[in-house]
């Protein structure tokens, strides 16, 4: 169902990820990624923090809007993911907030996709916040074709909790 991301990168995991998502949990992730980056403003205001980049593509201030909306690298996800949905992104310059890129992207898809496209922001979302943590607490960076199979992975298991609108964005 999902095999167009790995067909694009051609490879293939069955690697297991974590259980369900939903869309709700978006606002809990971005809310935990303003608190996070605030958290850092202050301590880089004091001295106490010299790390102010965004771990992903390192040429940003690290902000929630930078990372989820912005960021070179989760425009790079974006544009393949779209490339799998048959649609050609073109890669935005102008850097926005969260919600005016969830809005810009959404309004590429048709109507019937536009809810499957909400429970795929907030997954891609998580993902790139797991790519950020890994990169900073851990030292791990993960290629695209690596991100767009941990997506895919996780994209069926949200499928098989009951994402159905999910799954029919990419079997339509
Ligand atoms: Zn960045």
């Amino acid at each position: 169902m999902l095999t167009m991301l790995s067909s694009l990168q051609g490879q293939h995991s069955k690697r297991p990820g974590r259980s369900i998502g939903c869309w709700k949990s978006l606002g809990m992730l971005l809310a935990c990624a303003q608190i996070w980056t605030a958290w850092i403003d202050r301590r880089v205001r004091h001295g106490l923090e010299t790390h102010t980049n965004c771990p992903l593509c390192d040429q940003e201030p690290e902000t929630s809007d930078h990372l989820f909306a912005s960021c070179s690298v989760t425009l790079q996800v974006w544009h393949a993911i779209f490339a799998t949905l048959g649609v050609n992104l073109s890669l935005p310059r102008i850097a926005c907030s969260i919600m005016e890129r969830w809005l810009e992207f959404r309004a590429l898809l048709p109507g019937n996709w536009q809810k499957g496209f909400d429970t795929l922001f907030a997954l891609v979302c998580w993902r790139i916040w797991k790519e950020r943590n890994g990169r900073i607490f851990r030292a791990q960076v993960s290629t695209l074709p690596q991100m767009l199979i941990s997506i895919e992975s996780e994209a069926e298991l949200w499928v098989l909790a009951g994402a159905k609108r999910l799954g029919r964005l990419f079997s339509e």
